[in-house]
């Protein structure tokens, strides 16, 4: 177990970690004398205390990746390639106490926090393949004696601002790609659950990363906007909700950088009538409470079509007095408990809300809860969900499940169309048709097919469209190697010394 990890155990309960910064290989303890409390959500009781960057913290981060950056851009790719398989490896290695920093700061159980590193570890291979990702191209004889190729180039000193549901594996989708392109990195987690990205610091060295490449600066709003007005980094990537992401978003770019900002959502989840329903409500369960719902491809309505409803309703009503809510580190814990007791009371504010609104509130969280202090919330169900309901508008980002109904697969369609988000969105059917034709229909980035998340495999980009992205790129896979890279074309000819001659024409290409 490495410093920070040995630290970080839940018997050390009733002491309170300060959790600090890292720059250029170290930690560093920060100067600001502002800080924010750290909870473990399972006990509701405070157990870290992050201290929070001010302007000259982040300048000297981004100082240090400046440095590190004009060594670590001309590292061969055989050289990153070997680098990242030591990284890929001790990531695998430690993935158990990543997910135990995860589960004791964010809440989730463990198994779904293994998931969560399972699937930045798939970001952390594909990277291993750099050199093939950044292969350019050539046209030899492009004209008489002149041949022309383009080559990727990293951008210099790149952000990323990372949301509290995926403390570990968002930042990798972020920090991964751009240090193999060749960038030096600082990251500014959640101030909700920011030990991971400090644990990962350990590693990143550990795997002999050089000093500087890697940074993190915790922190609130000071911090964020450090980053996005500071003229030493060419490029932010934002994850977290849209009114956020859009002010990442026109404020990084006002500064001239490149951005690519990830907002909120609101994915439907179509079931239609001739739809397996019982294979539709285990993955209405389990996509709509898994991680107490809190995650962006989560499934928060789902669109029952004609006879579909009431099936559906009872086979998802028979489940959830069978999900197990409890601490994450219980084996036989499902959902674990909200981040903080503030977003809990704000999500259990919904079940009343729908009622008052108008919907039949199927099953109540707030009776199903775990006694004691700790951020608990059960499972909600609400059905009868209408379009112009707050219920139905808002992002809850909490383990409150809505059902509307309506009568066509048309309406069903219109219903996700109109949604200011467009992140993910899944369609229960056994028509191959159908299916086909909603892909091509439906505005949404991630559409899965009897598939409730379909979040994509490495090798694909992750982003949604609308509200739910701001900016050109996708995260991660190819789409990502772009956003961190810029491209460069070069003209090139060796004279024939027999035959050169000075030409001031206008370059022709025959
Ligand atoms: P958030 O927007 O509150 O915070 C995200 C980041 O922005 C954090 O690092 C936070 O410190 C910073 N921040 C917060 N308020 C700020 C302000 N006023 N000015 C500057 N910076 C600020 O999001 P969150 O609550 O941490 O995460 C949940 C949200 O993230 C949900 O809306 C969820 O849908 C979204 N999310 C989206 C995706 C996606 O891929 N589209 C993935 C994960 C989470």
């Amino acid at each position: 177990m490495t410093e920070i990890a040995d630290q970080f155990t839940e018997e050390r309960s009733g002491e309170v970690t300060r959790i600090s910064h890292w720059i250029d290989g170290q930690r560093v303890e920060g100067q600001s004398g502002r800080s924010g409390p750290v909870y473990n959500p399972a006990l509701g009781a405070q157990t870290g205390e992050v201290d929070f960057a001010s302007v000259e913290e982040v300048d000297a981060a981004v100082q240090a990746a400046k440095r590190a950056f004009e060594s670590w851009r001309t590292v061969s790719l055989s050289r990153r390639t070997e680098l990242f398989f030591r990284i890929r490896q001790l990531v695998h290695e430690h993935s158990e106490e990543i997910a135990r920093f995860l589960t004791l700061e964010h809440g989730k159980v463990l198994s779904d926090a293994k998931g969560e590193v399972a699937r930045g570890l798939e970001v952390i291979e594909f990277c291993c393949g750099i050199p093939e990702l950044l292969k350019g191209e050539f046209s030899e004889q492009a004209s008489t004696g002149i041949d022309v190729y383009s080559i990727r180039q990293p951008l210099g000193v790149v952000a990323g601002i990372t949301p509290f549901n995926f403390p570990a594996m968002v930042p990798m989708w972020m920090w991964a790609p751009a240090i193999a392109c060749g960038n030096a990195f600082v990251l500014k987690p959640s101030e909700k659950d920011p030990s991971a990205s400090v644990f990962t610091a350990e590693l990143l060295k550990e795997a002999g990363l050089p000093d500087g490449v890697f940074n993190v600066v915790h922190g609130d709003k000071v911090a964020v906007d450090a980053v996005l007005e500071h003229p030493d980094i060419a490029a932010v990537s934002f994850v977290g909700s849209t009114p956020i992401a859009r002010y990442v978003y026109e404020t990084a770019t006002a500064h001239g950088k490149r951005v690519q900002a990830l907002g909120g959502a609101k994915n439907h989840m179509i079931v239609l009538p001739d739809a397996d329903i019982e294979m539709a409500a285990d993955a209405a369960v389990s996509a709509g409470y898994g991680s107490a719902g809190e995650r962006c491809m989560a499934v928060s309505m789902l669109v029952a079509v004609g006879g579909a409803a009431d099936e559906l309703v009872s086979a998802i009503q028979e489940r959830l007095p069978k999900v197990k809510v409890g601490s994450g580190l219980e084996p036989d814990s499902e959902m674990g408990p909200l981040v903080t007791r503030e977003h809990r009371d704000k999500v259990a504010s919904y079940i009343d809300r729908g009622r008052e609104e108008g919907a039949t509130v199927v099953a109540d969280g707030r009776e199903t809860a775990p006694d004691g202090d700790g951020f608990y919330l059960g499972v909600s169900l609400l059905d009868d969900v209408r379009p112009e309901m707050d219920v139905y508008k808002d992002e809850i980002f909490g383990p409150v499940l809505g059902v509307t109904r309506v009568d066509t697969y048309d309406e069903a369609v219109r219903l996700v169309n109109e949604n200011p988000y467009g992140n993910g969105v899944a369609l229960f059917t056994r028509d191959g048709g159908v299916a086909r034709q909603f892909q091509f229909d439906v505005k949404a980035g991630m559409v899965g097919v009897n598939v409730p998340i379909p979040v994509p495999v490495a090798y694909y980009s992750f982003g949604g469209w609308k509200s739910s992205l701001f900016g050109d790129l996708h995260v991660y896979g190819p789409e990502g190697i772009q956003f961190y890279t810029r491209g460069k074309v070069v003209t090139a000819r060796w004279p024939d010394p027999a035959t050169s001659k000075v030409d001031l024409g206008f370059p022709q290409t025959r």
